[in-house]
């Protein structure tokens, strides 16, 4: 059985964006792949985290994961940190990355722009992001489109290790959707909806009330002009609330511009919201009873158990073709 790896970092209350763009698909890989989905808190605290934050959402990620569809039983669902062979080969794959590749990381310039200073984590991070997915030999790797670039790294790396040591590593490959990959922020058709935002307006949070969801989008910025058209290059917002709407309703985006043909943004948007709203519900339902359940500290414990075994394999073939001498 081919192998699925991704993560999501609990860096802030999971976007619609995130399950459009990710979550949805580690659902629907998990019936025919062996499934690895990590809560990347190692990835998180690249930018500063408050510990009790970053705590409550480590639990709520991983009972988002549940919630959104992910069976536990069949899936393994698990803290980064709970599998520490992530930082030692994160370590290795570190050293085998050049600073230039690195630089050239768009995710590093947007994240690192205007700051003072910036961590060296998250520098490297995509080299600890190549070691999650190689440490399992990943087969596919489902990602929105913002993860391409530190994905084409992990091949290079997968590549280089295998040139340098000997055949070892599989080259995984993205899972990109079609519709969806790339979900924009609603105060901004240019800049992708992100998690850590300091404008919560700018996203549709996962665990937002109904209420607070109606409103996001009556809000959200949309093009000048009327017509509710697919047209990424010229409408960018409006034809990102058509991918949303999409994505929620299993409607093409050509039927929704049929159905909104010479109407005008205000209904659309007001059947966007409830089409939204339908979505997360269940979903939230779902979450309400995980939480509450407190199943999520064993179903990481699980996870985490059956990762390692596979992680410290792999670990282990890695020091040797290396070199290292192995200890007693
Ligand atoms: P942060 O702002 O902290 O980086 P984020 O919202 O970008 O948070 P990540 O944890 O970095 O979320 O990414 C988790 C997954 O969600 C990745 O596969 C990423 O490609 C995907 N993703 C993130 N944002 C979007 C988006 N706007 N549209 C589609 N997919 C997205
Ligand atoms: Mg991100």
């Amino acid at each position: 059985m081919k192998k699925v790896m991704s993560g999501i970092q609990p860096s802030g209350s999971l976007t619609l964006g995130n399950y459009i763009g990710a979550l949805k698909n580690f659902v629907k890989l998990q019936d025919d792949h062996q499934c690895f989905f990590m809560v990347v808190d190692m990835h998180a605290i690249t930018v500063a985290q408050d510990p009790a934050a970053l705590r409550e959402q480590s639990e709520s990620v991983a009972a988002l994961f549940i919630a959104a569809g992910i069976d536990p039983a069949r899936s393994n669902v698990y803290m980064q940190s709970h599998v520490p062979q992530h930082a030692e080969l994160g370590w290795i794959m570190t050293t085998l990355t050049a600073m230039g590749e690195l630089e050239r990381m768009t995710q590093f310039k947007d994240k690192s722009s205007g700051k003072d200073s910036v961590g060296a984590g998250l520098f490297v991070y995509p080299s600890l992001m190549a070691a999650d997915i190689l440490v399992y030999n990943a087969d596919l790797v489902p990602v929105g489109e913002d993860q391409k670039q530190h994905l084409e790294l992990t091949r290079d790396l997968a590549g280089r290790f295998n040139n340098r040591f000997g055949e070892f590593f599989t080259i995984p490959e993205p899972y990109i959707p079609e519709v969806g990959a790339r979900i924009m922020s609603l105060d901004d058709g240019t800049k992708k909806m992100s998690k850590s935002s300091p404008n919560a307006g700018s996203y549709i949070a996962l665990l937002d009330s109904p209420d607070v969801i109606r409103k996001k989008i009556s809000r959200a910025t949309t093009d000048s002009g009327r017509e509710v058209i697919f047209d990424p290059a010229n409408k960018p917002e409006i034809s990102n609330l058509m991918s949303i709407y999409s994505e929620c309703s299993g409607m093409t985006l050509q039927q929704i511009a049929d159905r909104y043909e010479g109407q005008m943004y205000g209904g659309f948007k007001k059947d966007l919201a409830e089409v939204v709203v339908a979505t997360l519900e269940p979903l939230q339902q779902r979450y309400n009873e995980i939480r509450s359940s407190g199943a999520i500290t064993d179903i990481l414990a699980e996870g985490a158990g059956r990762a390692r075994v596979v992680a410290t394999e792999t670990l282990n073939g890695v020091k040797e073709r290396m070199g290292f001498l192995p200890a007693r």
